[in-house]
């Protein structure tokens, strides 16, 4: 299983270097994350920190490797400014938002300007889904029909809990601009599902190190009863294709 889960070639949708004490107790560097990267045949890795900082020197130092969601939050002002600066001068290729932790509502008018700015720079929000009340799917389904045009991706597509998971799948399928991404998801069937019935390009597979071990994450989705040239699509190309990689 190990020479399998190595042979796909891969992108990382979803992760994050530096320490994130408290409950989770966990840690990684960029240099730990690479070398994991390294070790999995993982070409790229998409990471967002809060604040930006960290990310932002990560990326400068690691650019073929390391690519940057610019995580910012919407209730603070500098917000735009800090997108428009990461995209411009640093190369990132999209805006990751966390509902939970900062405590809003995907779809609260705080976000619109960040919606709104992902649209004029063609880039994908990326928002953190599984925990109510705040990071609900019906929340950002109700965001991605305010914007049509602007691609969302629903980072952990529900999280662990099942009815969660299904109405991520459901709010897919409902509107096209939304994405699904696969870390911390525990229905391995889910995988197939989303695929089958949501869009072959409108699944990805991402790690959410340091919270997740590689393997553990890479099997789920090998187990999920795609073929080889799908689980192309969900390990790597899906996302070259959305972030224009
Ligand atoms: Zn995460």
């Amino acid at each position: 299983m190990l020479d399998r889960i190595k042979s796909f070639k891969k992108i990382d949708a979803h992760s994050h270097i530096g320490v994130f004490g408290s409950w989770s107790n966990v840690s990684i560097t960029a240099e730990e994350l690479i070398a994991d990267m390294d070790e999995y045949n993982v070409e790229k890795a998409v990471i967002s920190t809060f604040p930006i900082k960290e990310s932002i020197e990560a990326v400068d130092k690691y650019p073929d490797r390391l690519i940057g969601a610019a995580w910012v939050n919407p209730m603070e002002k500098d917000a735009l400014d800090i997108i428009k600066d990461a995209v411009k001068n640093h190369g990132f290729k999209g805006i990751k938002l966390h509902p939970l932790s900062q405590a809003y509502l995907p779809n609260d008018e705080c976000v619109f300007p960040i919606a709104e700015l992902a649209g004029e720079l063609d880039i994908p929000l990326m928002i953190h889904t599984g925990h109510p009340p705040f990071s609900l799917p019906w929340s950002v389904a109700q965001l991605a029909d305010i914007y049509p045009d602007v691609k969302m991706v629903m980072i952990h597509m529900g999280h662990g809990n099942g009815m969660y998971v299904q109405s991520a799948i459901d709010m897919a399928k409902k509107y096209p601009n939304l994405y699904l991404e696969t870390s911390g998801m525990p229905m391995h069937t889910k995988i197939k599902e989303a695929y089958e019935q949501v869009g072959a390009d409108r699944i990805m597979w991402g790690l959410d190190a340091p919270f997740h071990h590689p393997t553990v994450e890479m099997q789920r989705t090998i187990v999920s009863g795609l073929n080889d040239s799908q689980l192309e699509d969900v390990f790597y190309n899906n996302a070259k294709k959305l972030l224009k990689l």
